[in-house]
This record gives C-alpha cells, sequence and structure tokens, in this order.
C-alpha cells in the first residue's frame, strides 16, 4: 500500500485501472480514504536489469593529457621549491645602505646627518631620537623627518642603546 501523497494516510479506493502496454505497466487512479486527494499509481516488473549496468570506466587518458598532468604537476613542484627558498633567503640588509636612499624630505635633517657623521641607515639605527637630538643643529623637525622616512622602510629607531 502507497501512502496518500498529500496526507501521507494509508488507504485508498482505486477508481480505475489500466494497463499500458508501452509502459509496460499497470496505472491505478486512487483516491485517498483519509483526505480524497486524487493520485495515480503505477505498477511494473521489476527484472533487476538496473543491476547489471557497470558503471563506464573513465576513458584513458591521451597522452597529451598525460603529458599535461606531468607537466602541471612538475610546476607544482617548482613553485613549491621557489617558495621554499625565498622562505630561507636574508633579508636585505640596512648595513651598507646610504641615507641618500631614505628620501628624507628637509635637505638639513640630511646635512646635519652626514655632518655628524652618520652616513648609512644601520648607523641611524644605532642612535636612539635623544642621540640624534643632541647632533648640532638637529631638531625635531629634522627627527620626524627622519623617524617618517624610516617608517616608510618599515624601520624605527631603537628607544634605547643598545647595551652591548
Ligand atoms: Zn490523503
Amino acid at each position: 500500500m502507497i501512502p496518500c501523497p498529500e496526507c501521507n494516510a494509508l488507504g485508498h479506493k482505486v477508481l480505475e485501472s489500466r494497463y499500458q502496454p508501452k509502459l509496460k505497466a499497470k496505472r491505478r487512479r486512487c483516491v485517498c480514504k483519509a483526505c480524497g486527494f486524487r493520485f495515480t499509481t503505477q505498477e511494473k516488473v521489476w527484472t533487476g536489469e538496473h543491476l547489471s549496468v557497470v558503471p563506464a570506466e573513465p576513458a584513458p587518458l591521451s597522452t597529451a593529457a598525460r603529458l599535461d598532468q606531468i607537466e602541471a604537476r612538475l610546476e607544482a613542484l617548482i613553485a613549491a621549491k621557489v617558495r621554499v627558498s625565498t622562505q630561507s633567503a636574508p633579508e636585505p640588509t640596512a648595513v651598507s645602505v646610504p641615507i641618500e636612499r631614505l628620501g628624507l624630505r628637509t635637505v638639513r635633517a640630511y646635512n646635519t646627518l652626514k655632518r655628524a657623521g652618520v652616513h648609512t641607515v644601520a648607523q641611524l639605527l644605532s642612535l636612539t631620537p635623544a642621540d640624534l637630538l643632541r647632533i648640532k643643529r638637529f631638531g625635531v623637525t629634522s627627527l620626524t623627518d627622519v623617524v617618517m622616512a624610516l617608517e616608510q622602510l618599515g624601520l624605527e629607531l631603537p628607544r634605547e642603546r643598545e647595551s652591548a
């Protein structure tokens, strides 16, 4: 017994039953005894033939497709290796970078640093803001200039002098 598709109740009355040769099925026009909903059922002989249907095996790859696969794998391997080597590469050191490269906005900051013997970014990074302000004619404006220029490079002056 098939439950009513509308109210799920079991129990219907067959209004009409007809065998349809084209479908090799018997169709029944039914009415639900509970709610009066009308629906059609279909009865068919099951031969189990669908069980013998074997899923089609994937077609073997053509040589070109296999070469593409190998190439893609090699590219992935090379990319992975490149990533590893960039990770282990040492960061560029600021040691020999001249302060000209900082792109200081004021000539005074640059000149006073040069006169004080500060020629490289590394030298600059060994000085605290207080050290810099002790340089003759190097004021807060110059300090701001230096701090901002270093910031552009992701660098900053030490707050305290390294005790080495
Ligand atoms: Zn019903």
